[in-house]
């Protein structure tokens, strides 16, 4: 998009009316909080689910199995966020893209609200995969463009919207963890009904306070590419759900195979972004260097992502089985622990703005931030490694020791998150900038990939080995990255 465009566009948008800010960032604010109470809702009870006994209202699936479908669900819910960032650049636009996808989350949460067969299970996940993959990377897309180039209020608008994020993933654990042990379906159906609620937000506010923010197609294929890449689209998804039906119906297709084909994908995706971003002609050497210090920026990101994941995975599991839930008097229900992180977040995301000023000339560098989070990420896995250490696998844990490790993993994330989308725009080739949304959460996407791996090596006689092992490497890792920051920095050229 040209800067005449992106001029005319914030232009278009009231820039006042929301604590100072763009009255758009009202609409998308609460399109967002609304799509994450759905999202992280549904995932608060999602593993819970699948490996409850049918008699408990769950599927009984295997526990490690489960844990590993949850894991590679949300790669792929990230992961798709490639394609929805190219349909709104090519096709949609962003605004309609998240319309559409704000429908599709709708509806696969409906699908989960309907007690049903497993089938119906995986037909929510493909909804939802597809949904996020249209809505989440646009709609930041479209927070961004309502600023103009200069205005130096976009940094602040960017940590109001994260707050709407962190704020429907605080709320809505609560309320789905307070009903899902009466009935999963209505948990579910709590988080549909959320995204319904973002839906009429959107759709009743957004004529007014989105202006052309949102509207244009970045990069409109024409007529005749349209007929290409619709034919080639077409062709690939029949093509490739005859693999599917053949493959799975002949048992050569296992779940095992999946989930290495999707670990896989989860890094070739990301090599191959670098590898086209470094060798296009639109890439200035200038550029080329900001790649490169890109990378180890993006190996610690998801070695961070892939700690913090877990706190939906295997502590969502460590809250359900290894802790005592009835404390000082009231019954704990273990899915209101994935509300500790957003809470953190929210309480401590103005500390650490305030302190990141007050440090001035002493504020960390980027990569320094990255290395700090590392640790930390590190250090939340040692605290809960150590209830096992100190009274065995068997005795069930005082809850206040996952309450200590969310709060340590949360004081490394504010180090990564809220940096890790500004140093991107920033260290991403201009050519790309419209990707660059997609390449953050790559990082994520390949980190749930590898957790679908490596949570089968936990059961309780390896817990502590498995905690010690992963919170060890991000430590090693984080002080590998420490020692080589000025290094990095250097090639950042400029960027801080
Ligand atoms: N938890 C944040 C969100 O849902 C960050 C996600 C990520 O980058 O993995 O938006
Ligand atoms: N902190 C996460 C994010 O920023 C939310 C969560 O993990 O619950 O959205």
């Amino acid at each position: 998009m040209s800067n005449i465009n992106r001029q005319k566009i914030a232009e278009s948008v009231p820039q006042k009316g929301f604590f100072g800010h763009p009255k758009g960032l009202f609409t998308l604010f609460f399109t967002e909080f609304w799509e994450r109470f759905s999202y992280y809702g549904m995932k608060a009870i999602l593993v819970y689910y699948m490996y409850y006994e049918v008699s408990q209202g769950g599927l009984g699936m295997d526990k490690t199995l489960s844990l590993s479908i949850v894991s590679i669900y949300g790669s792929l819910v990230y992961m798709s966020g490639i394609i929805g960032g190219w349909l709104a650049d090519r096709i949609f636009g962003a605004s309609r893209a998240v319309f559409i996808g704000g429908i599709l989350i709708m509806f696969g949460h409906i699908a989960l609200a309907i007690p049903g067969t497993i089938t119906l299970f995986f037909v929510s996940m493909v909804l939802i995969v597809l949904g996020t993959g249209l809505l989440k990377p646009n709609v930041s897309t479209v927070v961004g463009e309502m600023y103009s180039e200069t205005d130096n209020r976009r940094d602040a608008g960017f940590s109001i919207f994260y707050m709407g994020i962190n704020l429907g993933a605080f709320i809505s654990p609560l309320i789905v963890g307070s009903v899902y042990k009466q009935s999963f379906h209505l948990g579910f159906g709590i988080a549909a009904v959320g995204m319904f609620l973002g839906l009429i937000m959107f759709m009743a506010t957004k004529k007014k306070n989105l202006g052309l923010a949102g509207q244009t197609v970045g990069n409109p294929l024409s007529p005749a590419e349209r007929k290409k890449v619709f034919t080639i689209i077409g062709l690939a998804v029949i093509v490739i759900a005859i693999i599917f039906a053949i493959t799975i119906t002949k048992g050569i297709l296992t779940f095992d195979i999946f989930v290495n084909l999707i670990g896989i994908l989860g890094l070739l995706i990301p090599t191959l972004y670098f590898i086209v971003m470094y060798r296009s002609k639109n890439t200035t050497s200038v550029e080329r260097s900001r790649l490169l210090a890109y990378i180890p920026l993006f190996i610690a990101s998801v070695m961070f992502w892939a700690i913090q994941e877990q706190g939906s995975t295997i502590l969502a599991s460590y809250a359900d089985t290894r802790t005592q839930l009835n404390f000082a008097g009231i019954t704990i229900s273990p899915a209101w622990f994935q509300s500790l992180n957003p809470l953190f977040i929210i309480t401590l995301a103005p500390v650490f703005a305030w302190m990141w000023v007050k440090l001035g000339k002493r504020e960390p560098t980027i990569p320094q931030k990255f290395s700090i989070a590392l640790l930390f990420a590190g250090l939340s896995f040692i605290v809960i490694l150590l209830p096992a250490y100190f009274g065995g696998t068997d005795s069930m844990v005082n809850p206040l020791w996952l309450v200590i490790s969310y709060l340590v993993c949360v004081l490394g994330e504010l180090c990564l998150s809220p940096v890790g989308l500004s140093a991107t725009t920033k260290l991403a080739p201009a050519a790309f900038s419209a990707q660059t949304m997609s390449l953050w959460f790559l990082s994520s996407a390949a980190a749930q990939a590898i957790n679908a791996q490596i949570v089968k090596f936990y059961t309780p006689e390896t817990e502590m080995a498995y905690f010690g092992f992963i919170g060890g490497a991000s430590i090693v890792l984080g002080i590998i990255l420490l020692m080589l920051s000025p290094k990095i920095q250097g090639f950042m050229k400029g960027i801080r």
